[in-house]
């Protein structure tokens, strides 16, 4: 059974008395604005917060400095709800994706939680997940087990539209070298190998290989070293590449086909190559229906219309890996119009301003109404999980 009103009326009453708390702990957030992997007072701020809320505190999860875990029991038994909380900001720029939103609606959403549903069964957790415009903290997390034995993890980003169901794609960044043998460019060229010519071959077989792939596929590239002189046959070429597909079994057929063209390129040159993976591949976003839904109704609730229409443009999110592990959402709360991009000088601006300040709210009030749901009604989380587990089943039959 959902929620009583009783029940949902005293998160209200939580909510509203935190709400104070909680803008200040934006604002001050905002105001620090460290980079990935340095927000050490970030997270002392969301931390303090939720340790006087009487979460117990653990810093430095999976191995990142400046990520943590908080948890709060409630009662025994029942589900253990994540909150996930962003807070980097990007240099020159600040708060140019909101994440200061993201970190303070998190902790707000739990603690109100953890307030109203005291003593009933369940477990409240805060995750702390830093650099998520660097190095995607949550794929490292999820890849150490940071989210084994959570029952749903909840999220939300700022956005210029209202969306619940989030996709993103799958991708992978790798590091070519080719290898060849310097030699006088002009006067004896054919003692050398030229790697930077493997390179370049690489380019035009990958660009002509985009046409036999799934529409979706990216492959964008840089030279990143392609010799030092024009007088010398280049010995040490240099690309890198960012590999995008709609999923990770496409992501991993992709691969294979980048790096067979990439043996392709060496052996047409005489070069020798090799290649240096510059990430954890992401995975792709997997929104639970049953979640988003739940959000999706409580966006209405408040007024704000959603838009259900799929993605016409697609990046990469941390997050996707955690979703392959765990039922999970990534829902877009508005706080700007269509024309203030994400990670401009404007959207910093308004995630610090009233705009930011209502989706805050929005957002907070929402996330902690999913979660009050999941928790207090099993037969919702059975359903979240049950979608989740045919999601899983279909990815191993893919595998085969
Ligand atoms: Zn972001």
């Amino acid at each position: 059974m959902p929620p009583s009103p009783v029940l949902r009326s005293s998160l209200e009453r939580e909510i509203a008395r935190l709400r104070p708390a909680v803008e200040t702990l934006s604002r001050a957030l905002h105001r620090r604005a460290e980079l990935s992997l340095e927000e050490f007072e970030s997270a002392r701020l969301l931390t303090r917060f939720l340790k006087r809320e009487g979460f117990k505190i653990r810093r430095g999860a999976g191995g990142l400095r400046t990520a943590f875990i908080a948890r709060k029991r409630l009662g025994r038994g029942g589900a253990r709800v994540a909150f996930l909380a962003e807070y980097d900001a990007l240099p020159g720029l600040g708060h140019a994706c909101g994440h200061n939103l993201i970190g303070a609606a998190s902790a707000g959403a739990g603690a109100a939680l953890a307030r109203a549903l005291r003593g009933m069964p369940g477990e409240i957790v805060i995750v702390g997940t830093p650099a998520e415009e660097t190095i995607g903290g949550k794929v490292l997390m999820t890849e150490r087990g940071v989210f084994r034995g959570i029952d749903c993890a909840l999220m939300f980003h700022p956005s210029t539209e209202n969306r619940v169901y989030t996709t993103s794609l799958a991708c992978h960044s790798l590091q070519v070298t080719f290898h060849g043998r310097s030699a006088h460019a002009v006067s004896s060229p054919e003692k050398g190998i030229n790697a930077l010519d493997a390179l370049i071959r690489l380019f035009i077989d990958l660009h002509r290989l985009r046409h036999r792939l799934p529409r979706e596929v990216r492959m964008p590239g840089v030279i990143i070293e392609g010799g030092k002189r024009a007088n010398i046959v280049p010995d040490r070429a240099v690309g890198r590449f960012t590999l995008r597909a709609r999923d990770l079994p496409t992501l991993s057929r992709v691969e294979r086909r980048f790096r067979e063209a990439v043996r392709a390129a060496a052996r047409g040159t005489g070069a020798g190559s090799s290649i240096r993976s510059l990430d954890h591949p992401y995975a792709e976003m997997v929104t639970n229906r049953v979640l988003a839904d739940l959000f999706k109704k409580e966006l209405r609730r408040l007024g704000r219309r959603t838009v259900d229409a799929p993605r016409k443009k697609m990046g990469s999110l941390d997050m996707g890996n955690v979703s392959q592990v765990v039922p999970s959402i990534h829902p877009y709360v508005a706080i700007a119009p269509h024309s203030v991009p994400l990670h401009s000088r404007d959207f910093a601006r308004l995630a610090g301003g009233p705009r930011g300040r209502a989706g805050l709210r929005v957002a907070t009030r929402s996330l902690a109404m999913v979660g009050m749901e999941v928790m207090s009604d099993h037969d919702t989380l059975q359903r979240a999980r049950r979608e989740f587990d045919a999601f899983r089943k279909g990815v191993s039959r893919s595998r085969g």
